[in-house]
């Protein structure tokens, strides 16, 4: 592990200060948590599938204008990214009902939304990230209204995008969260995508089997979670073909940890 000065540990990723001024090294590690980290845990290999499917999707991002912290994978479980001061609030777009929409609204997983949905969650570990109105964002100042207005642009482009992206490889992204940050240029910031896009933090089901792709598998103990996200790298052409497990094996998985 690096001995570079540690600037913050999350729940599935530290920070390190970066080699050049306004950067920092994002390390992937495999420690899951759930439920507001009541539930912990480890997946070997996960930091090592989300630093690489990060990466990708955020290059791809570039691509089409959207603006974002990356610069470049360091190696197997860095990356280096441009330093940004955070916007206390996380994003979710969702397409398809599930998780906790589901339950609060007693809507059955997997009906498709008449349209896409954008949340706003308050970043606070203390409060258990409490969903937020646009309300609260503009009378307490969590971001100016200019800067919720980029972010529900790309939020919706950055869908449209990986819609089509996961789409094409037989998977529905079912609903996904964002985190933006503050580029400071002189006196002026600029709002860009930042943290993570992984299987971590979005809903991913095959579009045949409906098998769950993503963190759900641990949440929910179905076992099979490294298998899933090495299945979604594969699909992304992020894997030599064959070397990961196909969707029948997570059933396998799943039975091999039901008779543990
Ligand atoms: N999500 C996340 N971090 C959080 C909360 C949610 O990455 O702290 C993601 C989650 O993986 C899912 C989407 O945001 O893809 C919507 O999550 P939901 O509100 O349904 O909450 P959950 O069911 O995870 O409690």
């Amino acid at each position: 592990m690096s001995r570079r000065r540690q600037i913050y540990e999350g729940k599935a990723k530290i920070l390190y200060e970066g080699p050049e001024p306004g950067t920092l090294i994002q390390y992937f590690k495999d420690d899951a948590t759930a439920f507001n980290a009541q539930k912990k845990g480890t997946i070997s290999g996960k930091g090592v599938l989300n630093n690489r499917i990060s990466e990708h999707i955020f290059t791809l991002l570039g691509t089409i204008g959207v603006p974002h912290h990356f610069i470049r994978r360091l190696n197997m479980r860095e990356q280096l990214v441009r330093q940004v001061e955070i916007i206390p609030l996380e994003v979710v777009v969702r397409n398809v009902a599930a998780g906790s929409l589901s339950k609060r609204l007693g809507i059955e997983e997997g009906t498709p939304l008449p349209r896409t949905i954008l949340e706003y969650y308050l970043k606070d570990d203390s409060l258990g990230d409490p969903l937020v109105t646009e309300e609260h964002i503009a009378a307490f100042g969590w971001c100016g209204q200019d800067e919720l207005a980029d972010m529900q642009d790309m939020a919706i482009r950055i869908n449209d995008f990986l819609s089509g992206l996961f789409a094409g490889v037989g998977i529905r992204l079912v609903d996904f969260k964002l985190e933006f940050g503050r580029l400071w240029e002189d006196d002026y910031a600029r709002v860009i995508l930042a943290d993570e896009i992984s299987p971590d933090g979005c809903r991913l089901w095959d579009m045949a089997s409906g098998e769950k792709l993503d963190k759900d598998r641990f949440r929910r103990d179905l076992g099979g979670e490294v298998e899933a996200y090495q299945e979604v790298a594969r699909r992304l052409g992020l894997l030599p073909e064959g070397s990961a497990n196909s969707v029948v094996n997570l059933d396998s998985a799943r039975k091999a940890r039901d008779a543990r």
